[in-house]
């Protein structure tokens, strides 16, 4: 990666150690999320996670209502790692 000095030098960016890292750009870096509200993906799966801090989205009862989502709805991330990781995962 030919940007990760420039990487460095910007502020607020979440620490190369963050807890929330687990490998997500492999599938997650440079595609188009869509914010939406949340809609689970059947009848038998109620709620997902976000993909970075785990947090809960689910369409009734305690759980985050919105966020942001691939467009086929299978990963989904809450509005603050978005905000946390936008820049350098490319998300637009
Ligand atoms: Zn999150």
């Amino acid at each position: 990666m030919t940007d990760c000095k420039k990487r460095q030098t910007m502020a607020k960016q979440p620490e190369p150690d963050d807890w929330r890292r687990q490998g997500q750009e492999t599938y997650l870096k440079g595609i188009t999320l869509f914010h939406k509200s949340y809609h689970s993906q059947g009848k038998e799966w109620d709620h997902d996670h976000c993909e970075f801090c785990g947090e809960k989205f689910s369409e009734t009862g305690d759980g985050l209502k919105d966020g942001y989502a691939t467009a086929d709805n299978y990963h989904w991330i809450c509005n603050a790692c978005f905000n946390d990781f936008k820049e350098e995962f490319g998300w637009k």
